[in-house]
């Protein structure tokens, strides 16, 4: 099958076709019987049809039309599989899904960002994601506090998922080969901070590192007064010379909750 598709580099397509690997992926996204999983980027379908013979119903979308002939086939197969050809990121998904559901995709790496933010933006609607990203990306969302890839995505996925990396999926396992290898990386939703407007949020944390080199008071100033920050940072238990890498997800919740 794949010598006869026209890879578009533009659309991210790097498909994998190993059926063992691709099971191995399903399994990491914890998928069963009475899930609804969301595919983005279903490509030639390899991925969904592994999703579909496993979930009671898969929802797949999908941009490039002159796919439609493999998906066809997939989709031949399959009661329970409905295939999207619209521009993920444009499209409503509330009016596509309407129970909780699983996401489990290898998704276009040029939209890694906004896809995930969107997801964010649902995030009641899912109790679990499983996508493929590059590795690198993927180690900047799991890591924690004090190390060099903690930065403003780790903080705000972190505030509202437990995230971890099951698998390094090696760049040979494409097809055509990316250039670096990837990762799948887990996020399951938890309810264990209490943060007041997400919103909000959000742009606290991108102030907080708006200048990485700066200290952390010197980067939320701008916004808050001086003093009243190093009293809220020495309640707990930090220096005024902190530097944003180097304050835990919990303490920048704390800190956003006093300031609030
Ligand atoms: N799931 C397949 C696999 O694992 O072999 C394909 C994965 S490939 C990395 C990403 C897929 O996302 C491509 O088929 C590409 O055409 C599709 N895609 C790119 N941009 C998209 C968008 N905005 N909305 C929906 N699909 C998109």
């Amino acid at each position: 099958m794949e010598k006869n598709i026209e890879f578009k580099k533009s659309l991210g397509q790097n498909f994998i076709f190993d059926r063992n690997l691709l099971t191995a992926i399903a399994k990491d996204g914890g998928l069963g019987k009475d899930d609804v999983v969301l595919e983005i980027g279903a490509g030639a379908g390899t991925l969904t049809d592994v999703l579909a013979d496993i979930a009671k119903e898969v929802i797949a979308f999908e941009i490039d039309t002159s796919l439609k002939p493999y998906l066809d086939k997939v989709q031949e197969k399959h009661d329970n599989l409905k295939i999207i050809y619209q521009d993920f990121m444009k499209a409503d998904i509330t009016t596509f899904i309407k129970s909780k559901a699983k996401v489990i995709a290898n998704i276009p790496y040029y939209i890694t960002t906004p896809i995930v933010f969107k997801l964010v933006d649902h995030i009641d609607m899912f109790d679990g994601i499983l996508i493929l990203v590059q590795k690198e990306v993927a180690i900047r969302f799991a890591s924690p506090a004090k190390c060099k890839d903690y930065g403003i995505t780790s903080v705000i996925l972190q505030s509202i998922f437990d995230v971890d990396i099951p698998r390094i999926v090696k760049k040979e396992c494409f097809t055509p080969a990316p250039k670096v290898d990837s990762a799948l990386c887990r996020l399951i939703p938890h309810n264990r901070y209490n943060i007041s407007d997400f919103s909000d949020f959000k742009d606290f944390v991108h102030l907080a590192f708006s200048m990485r080199r700066k200290t952390l008071v010197n980067n939320l100033k701008t916004k808050y007064d001086k003093d009243f920050l190093t009293n809220k940072l020495n309640e707990l238990g930090l220096d005024e010379r902190v530097r944003p890498e180097d304050v835990t997800v919990e303490n920048y919740i704390k800190l956003f909750n006093f300031l609030k």
